[in-house]
């Protein structure tokens, strides 16, 4: 394609080509030493209820800080993560840190309150999945209530059995499941009655033009009738709006995460805007 268009374009598609592959191949080795040389930091993002506001659950997400490229949003990272392998301790860090850390914000005197924490397929896939949940339970000191993990539709497509299986046996240790970016995946409705989870995030995409595209406000107003009849609490991602959450709350979304309440935050910001949100009996 770039070739036929001439050879300046050629030049220009092959030196970013190249940088593509330099910025791969350096980050890869990078990231390696970024687990053990404690380069990765979690920030968080409210999750709060649509009719009184109050935070109900913190989403941790991962970011990297790069001694020299600066602050890393995850979609720099996770997919090169995944491709290396190195998905699975990665999201076992994440996985500590975020039960230690609300663990900590609970001892402190936060009103118990959930954190969720985003799986990889692979790790989902990988043998080590029970156990490091429980690893990171266990050292944390955190309640199984208070974690939620957030699964994505398409790791079902491969090997569903196994992984409905180990998801049923976390729910049953009392975690909270909840199925990420709905409505952008490749899994059947079929599925949304077999899997094990409590909750559904409707994804940014839908969210994103409510008072715009009919057909999108059509399609978030079916999925919330369609969780209220089985009995799944639903989370609407993305929100940035006052429209947009009015909308929501119309039609009897319980939780709303988004930048019109907050963006996600370093953990002292996020520790903040808990408190000062809070209801008054609580602190
Ligand atoms: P996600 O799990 O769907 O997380 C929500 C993303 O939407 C976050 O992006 C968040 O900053 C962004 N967001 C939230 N509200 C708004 C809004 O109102 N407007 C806009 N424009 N964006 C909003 P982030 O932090 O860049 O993360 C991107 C994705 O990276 C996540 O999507 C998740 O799939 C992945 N990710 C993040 N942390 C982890 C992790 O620890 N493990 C794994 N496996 N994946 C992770
Ligand atoms: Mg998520
Ligand atoms: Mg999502
Ligand atoms: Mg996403």
């Amino acid at each position: 394609q770039a070739k036929d268009a001439g050879k300046n374009c050629y030049y220009i598609y092959d030196v970013e080509k190249d940088h593509q592959r330099f910025e791969r191949f350096s980050l890869g080795s990078d990231l390696r030493k970024a687990i053990q040389n404690d380069e990765l930091v979690l920030y968080y993002q409210p999750q709060v209820d649509a009719v009184t506001h109050h935070v109900v659950g913190v989403e941790a997400l991962v970011r990297w800080q790069h001694p020299s490229a600066g602050l890393l949003p995850p979609d720099r990272f996770i997919p090169l993560a995944e491709e290396l392998d190195l998905i699975v301790p990665l999201g076992e860090w994440v996985l500590r840190e975020a039960c230690r850390q609300m663990q900590a914000w609970i001892e402190v005197g936060l009103p118990d309150m959930k954190v969720s924490v985003n799986l990889a397929g692979q790790q989902i896939a990988h043998e080590r999945l029970i156990k490091s949940v429980e690893e990171a339970l266990e050292a944390s000191g955190l309640s199984p209530d208070c974690l939620e993990l957030e699964v994505t539709e398409n790791f079902v497509i491969r090997q569903p059995e196994v992984a409905i299986g180990k998801l049923t046996y976390l729910r049953e240790q009392g975690i909270t499941l909840a199925m990420d970016d709905f409505g952008t995946g490749y899994s059947s409705l079929s599925y949304l009655k077999k899997l094990p989870i409590d909750r559904l995030k409707i994804d940014r995409s839908f969210v994103k033009d409510i008072g715009i595209d009919r057909s999108d406000e059509s399609i978030i107003k079916a999925t919330l009738a369609m969780c209220h009849t089985l009995g799944l609490e639903v989370v609407a991602e993305g929100v940035e709006t006052a429209e947009q959450l009015a909308f929501l709350k119309d039609n009897s979304c319980q939780i709303i995460q988004g930048y019109y309440f907050s963006k996600p935050l370093p953990p002292e910001e996020c520790l903040q805007y808990v408190l000062q949100t809070a209801p008054l009996k609580d602190i």
